[in-house]
């Protein structure tokens, strides 16, 4: 037996007692004739809290980009510019293309999760009878391949005010959008009161159990409603999931800084080991998400480092590197590329779960770095 510290995703938080009680203790109805007043419930707190006129509850955040991009560029042959890191270039199979018939046209992430705002000026398009149209420009906040990046009000500000001269909306890719607001200490409402529409996820740092939200003008989320139901995802009596996402909203946000705390101390405790073989970026260490890279040289891959974290070995249980109980510890981690890994830190993380995956962590790392 073995104590697992799962650090592979915020997206494996179970739901609070208390989201269970609102589960099976709200009213319900049917939503796809707007009958359900727990998802309009949902739906009136989430459009208010972002500043913005409505929104629309959606299975995934997946489907939640998909519908932005489809309601923004509701021509084919549209394009829509977002970054080359981002989870609607990387992680959603192309569904612009696929479903919609949308260019995705990538700009180059900078380290920090922003890109380069003369760029886009520059091939910004739409007149010239062989080029498609620019109807849309995207941003993730905060920025998962970048480690949890938050994008600064700086950027944003510059972006709005690049898109309002070409009269291009924004949409901001918000899965963890609040992430981005405890760090800050802003207000929601700021931090996205340039964009045209949002999307939030209340199943991951959340730790709801399913579901995403769409936020847009009234104009906006009407058109987005119709592409949902198209989409398959008009959902009956879902006030059953609405019920927890309200929970994770009033419960759950305002412990996330904790989240941020502990991932800070993690990355701190990496960089203070002084090992050639793993880096992380503790200055550039916002939110909840870890990121530790390999040199490029080194024959280590980030793969093998999770299958090691994976595996608990006899001496390590004979020395320190276990629970109260003698019982050794494995820590599950995710990789993004060969020299990549991610830990994510998330509301089931105690402070004992990170204590026990610091220890089994530094126990892995010199002893991969003693080997390399
Ligand atoms: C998880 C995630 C999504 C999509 O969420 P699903 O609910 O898994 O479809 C979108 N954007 C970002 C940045 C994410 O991390």
């Amino acid at each position: 037996m073995a104590h697992i510290v799962d650090l592979r995703s915020d997206t494996v938080t179970k739901p609070t007692e208390a989201m269970k009680h609102a589960m099976t203790n709200s009213a319900l109805g049917d939503d796809v004739y707007g009958e359900d007043p727990t998802v309009n419930a949902l739906e009136s707190k989430i459009a208010a809290i972002l500043g913005k006129q409505a929104a629309l509850f959606v299975p995934s955040g997946t489907m939640a980009n998909l519908i932005a991009i489809m309601v923004h560029c509701n021509k084919r042959g549209s394009e829509a510019f977002v970054g080359n890191l981002t989870h609607i270039y990387k992680y959603e199979q192309g569904g612009a293309s696929h479903v919609a018939g949308v260019l995705l046209s990538t700009l180059t992430n900078k380290p920090d999760g922003t890109f380069d705002l003369e760029e886009l000026e520059s091939r910004i398009r739409g007149t010239d009878v062989h080029e498609p149209v620019t109807n849309l420009v995207a941003v993730e906040n905060t920025h998962n391949v970048c480690g949890g990046k938050v994008l600064p009000l700086k950027f944003l500000d510059d972006l709005a005010a690049l898109c309002k001269r070409h009269n291009l909306p924004i949409h901001m890719d918000g899965a963890r959008l609040f992430n981005a607001c405890a760090y800050l200490q802003e207000d929601p409402s700021r931090v996205v009161r340039d964009c045209d529409s949002v999307s939030v996820c209340f199943s991951k740092g959340l730790s709801a159990p399913v579901g995403s939200a769409l936020v847009g003008s009234y104009h906006f989320i009407d058109q987005a409603r119709r592409m949902r139901k198209m989409l398959g995802g008009g959902m009956r009596q879902a006030g059953v999931l609405a019920a927890a996402a309200i929970v994770a909203l009033d419960e759950v946000v305002p412990l996330l800084k904790l989240d941020h705390k502990r991932a800070q101390i993690l990355a701190k405790v990496i960089e203070g080991l002084f090992l050639k073989s793993f880096t992380v970026d503790v200055e550039g260490q916002h939110s909840n998400i870890v990121l530790v890279r390999i040199p490029a040289h080194s024959a280590l891959t980030a793969e093998q480092v999770v299958a090691r974290l994976a595996q608990v070995c006899l001496a390590e249980t004979q020395g320190d590197c276990k629970t109260t109980n003698d019982e050794g510890v494995i820590v599950k981690a995710i990789y993004f590329n060969s020299k990549t890994l991610r830990f994510t830190i998330h509301r089931e993380i105690s402070d004992e779960d990170l204590w026990l995956a610091i220890m089994k962590i530094t126990y892995v790392f010199k002893e991969l770095d003693a080997a390399a």
